[in-house]
Order: structure tokens, then sequence, then C-alpha cells
């Protein structure tokens, strides 16, 4: 039997943070993922940087580095009252600068208000976004459609929620743990604590692969183009990404661009 919910290193189970808004405490968030080795999404709005210089941003995208820079479009605005074209611009505006940035395809994103709908997301799709984070609580499970992406919880609700992923006993099918939130929601020293708290929590775990979201996206996406023989004993990996699945309990790795012959 062939298990595809194994993960890079062989790791089975995932812990993703995301945060909006890109306001001051990310900077102070992201000291803390790092400090803790877990790793976090950061959906910015490029509004907020309109008046910088080239070397103003690379200083702020160093507050980011080793997490993902990511789009929640230009100036915050509502996708649900917003009309096509000006979502359009707000989410290319929006890449452009946030790519000025980071010095890479931004090409992830977080809906405003957390809105959606299905002509947002043909949307967001046509500016070549592959994936967007929603507000709503929805377990373990990994998306089943990466541009409604549903997370497990909030911040403001994460002990419980990382209580129950850990004690849990089938990361097969709930193997996602991704908490979501706002840095400026951190306004005492007393809520500084419960984060790193929280974070130092899930770090540190050797089951436990720690990642952004658009590793979590490229590496799903790398599976599922897994090209496999009909006998399911010869496994071809077109991508550029490792690739871990387990067969009959025994992990098997098939390298980036390689044929495994079982
Ligand atoms: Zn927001």
């Amino acid at each position: 039997m062939i298990q595809y919910s194994v993960f890079p290193e062989g790791k089975r189970r995932i812990v993703t943070f995301s945060f909006d808004d890109g306001q001051n405490g990310d900077r102070r968030l992201a000291d803390i993922f790092r400090k803790y080795g877990v790793k976090g999404t950061f959906h910015l709005n490029g509004s907020m940087y309109k008046n910088m210089s080239d070397e103003e941003l690379k200083a702020r995208a160093a507050w980011y580095d080793g997490m993902e820079i990511s789009c929640h479009t230009y100036s915050h605005l509502s996708p649900l009252v917003t009309s096509k074209t000006a979502l359009v611009t707000e989410i290319m505006k929006d890449r452009e600068i946030l790519e000025r940035m980071a010095g890479y395809p931004v090409v992830g994103m977080s809906y405003p208000y957390g809105f959606y709908s299905d002509e947002i997301v043909r949307i967001a799709e046509d500016c070549g976004i592959v994936y967007s984070r929603t507000t709503k609580d929805n377990g373990f499970g990994l998306p089943v459609n990466f541009m409604t992406w549903h997370p497990s919880c909030k911040h403001t609700t994460a002990e419980t929620a990382i209580e129950t992923f850990f004690q849990r006993n089938d990361s097969v099918r709930s193997p996602l743990l991704y908490i979501w939130g706002h840095s400026f929601e951190f306004k005492t020293e007393e809520d500084w604590a419960r984060i790193e708290s929280i974070v130092a929590s899930v770090a540190g775990r050797d089951d436990t692969w720690y990642a952004t979201n658009i590793e979590i996206y490229r590496y799903t996406e790398a599976v599922k183009r897994l090209v496999i023989s009909t006998d399911e004993k010869t496994f071809y990996n077109p991508s550029v990404l490792d690739v871990y699945i387990e067969v009959d309990r025994k992990e098997v790795k098939i390298p980036a661009g390689q044929t495994v012959r079982l």
C-alpha cells in the first residue's frame, strides 16, 4: 500500500504560521520564529511601502529572512466590494512592490478580511496567485483547493488546537497545523510571552516539518506530479524537489528528476 502523506526528510507532520497586514510587530515575531526554528508566511499590503527606496525595501525584507513574503492586496480593500479591474490592480501592484522587496516571484496570498468568492478566486489565479488563505478554521487537513486554503485556527485559540493536533494519531488524514493571525494584536509583554510559548510548544519535534505556506504548496504539487507505473512499482519524479512516500510501511525517497524502481 502506498501512502503519500509523507513530507521532506520523511517527516509526518507539518506546522506553519501565517500573519497578515505587515505591522511593526512582524519584526519581533519573525525573530521568535527564527529563534525556535519554525517558519511562517507574512501577507503584506504593498501600499505601506510605496514611498520606500530599494534600499529601504531590502532593509524591510531582512525582517522576513527565512520566512515567506506574500500578497494581501495593495491597500487591503475588501475583495467583495471591489470591482474586477480594481482587484486585478490591487493584486498586481501588491505583487510588484513585494517582489522588489523580496527578490523572488511573490505568488502566495491571503484574502483581506478572509473574503472570497468563485470570481475572486478566478481573478487571483489570473494574476498568478497559486494559493490563498481564508480565515475559516478547518481542522488539520491539507487543503483540497489551495486557492481556498482554510487554516486550523487563529493564534487566539492556538493552545487548544496544538494539544489536539499533537495528541492525534492520524497524521495521514490530518498532518497540518496552520496557525494564522496579526502581529499587531500583540500589544503587551504578556501577549508576546503567550505567542512565544505557543511557538516554543510546537518547535523542535523530530517528526515535524516547519515550512512556509509556499513550501507546502510546492511540495504538494511535486507529489501530485509523480508519474507512477501501472504495477505501482516504478516512480518518476519530474519535479525539482525530492519527494517522499511510504510503500508497505517503508519510507521511500524519490529524488528530484529521477526514476525509482522498488
Ligand atoms: Zn488583513
